[in-house]
């Protein structure tokens, strides 16, 4: 902290440091990585270019991924914006796309990064609190507002609304930007993209980070109405935003002709989760039903501090959110079941002491 330092930078908080701890040998359940790694063709395609292509600079445009992932998703180029993880596109949606007079909409518990966004780029902000089942309320998000954002499934919760509920909300709000941020569509949601060509103001973000397994790689991108999208180049190329780098453009790109990895590693993730489901249940917690690569959970009897705690003295790492309303809740990522192994004798053990 120095005299040099606004108000604001002062009441920054780094983003969690001990959820990515540099140990080996934990069972890391705690930050929704794919634990299935990324598709072997990724990797031959990541070997071949670290090279000599790596002397040159990549490609400003990204075309090739742009490409695949157009032609994935049944869309034109024009309508896709590709950024480093789709943290950096939401950045750019936050700074350029949300009317920054009004306050933006989004649920109160929802991804945390929307309202350091907000503090970033100075705009105004309402939460608006789940429902007593952790559900969004379509009709409350209508009115005033400078646009709307939430994940869908929602984070932490994991929670997922139905596709008619989103075309209800883009019906009676047609004058500002609705993002809906499907970071674990992959994993039992059902995407908004077939609504772009329908809604002009909505735009939809997904990532690489989780279904595909390259959080390493840093590629998330936006799909929407291509006026939009434009906004969103400008944005990034007025100030010299970095383009995706070369290994990231081809192994994003080549991740989306495996198509048979991909449902392959996201079934092996789905089975996991209602396992474990099932055997958090039978241990007495309340599980939240979850359509993504995670479950939110509560335990009737103990205490959730205690318990991620207790998980951490053996080896692994769980997320506990010190956070009203759900302060008795844990978030696990679903693991190989090796790993749901280890949590459950973990879990065993503390559970058998008073
Ligand atoms: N949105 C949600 C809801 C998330 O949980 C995450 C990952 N923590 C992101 C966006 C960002 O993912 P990435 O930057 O890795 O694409």
């Amino acid at each position: 902290m120095s005299r040099f330092w606004s108000p604001f930078v002062k009441g920054l908080v780094p983003y969690v440091p001990g959820e990515q701890p540099k140990l080996s040998k934990l069972t890391k359940l705690n930050t929704n990585e794919n634990p299935y790694g990324p598709s072997p063709k990724v990797l031959e395609v990541i070997k071949a270019e670290a090279n000599d292509a790596l002397r040159l600079y990549p490609d400003p445009n990204s075309d090739v991924l742009k490409s695949a992932i157009a032609d994935y998703h049944g869309v034109s180029v024009s309508q896709v914006f590709v950024g480093n993880g789709s943290d950096e596109v939401l950045a750019h949606i936050f700074h350029g796309l949300f009317q920054h007079g009004k306050p933006l909409l989004f649920p109160d518990i929802t991804y945390s990064f929307y309202p350091v966004y907000c503090g970033l780029y100075q705009i105004p902000f309402e939460a608006i609190p789940l429902d007593e089942a952790f559900q969004i309320r379509i009709e409350e998000y209508r009115g005033l507002n400078g646009g709307i954002i939430f994940p869908n499934p929602n984070a932490p919760t994991g929670c997922f609304l139905a596709l008619s509920e989103i075309e209800r909300l883009l019906v009676v709000n047609n004058e500002t930007v609705v993002v809906i941020d499907e970071a674990y569509v992959d994993f039992g949601g059902e995407s908004a993209i077939s609504l772009v060509n329908r809604f002009p103001n909505l735009l939809v973000t997904q990532t690489l980070s989780k279904s595909r397994s390259l959080a390493g790689l840093r590629v998330g991108f936006a799909i929407g109405h291509p006026d939009l999208i434009e906004a969103l180049e400008r944005i990034k190329n007025s100030f010299n935003s970095y383009p995706l780098d070369r290994l990231a453009q081809l192994g994003a790109a080549a991740s989306f002709a495996d198509q048979a990895y991909f449902e392959q590693t996201c079934a092996a993730v789905i089975n996991e989760r209602e396992a474990m489901a099932a055997r958090l249940s039978a241990l007495d917690f309340q599980v939240l039903p979850s359509a993504a690569n995670f479950l939110f959970c509560r335990h009737r009897v103990r205490d959730a501090a205690e318990l991620a705690a207790g998980l951490r003295e053996d080896g692994v790492i769980v997320r506990h959110f010190k956070m009203p309303r759900i302060e008795q809740y844990l978030r696990i990522t679903v693991g190989k079941p090796e790993e749901s192994e280890i949590l459950f004798s973990s879990l065993e053990r503390i559970l058998a002491e008073t």
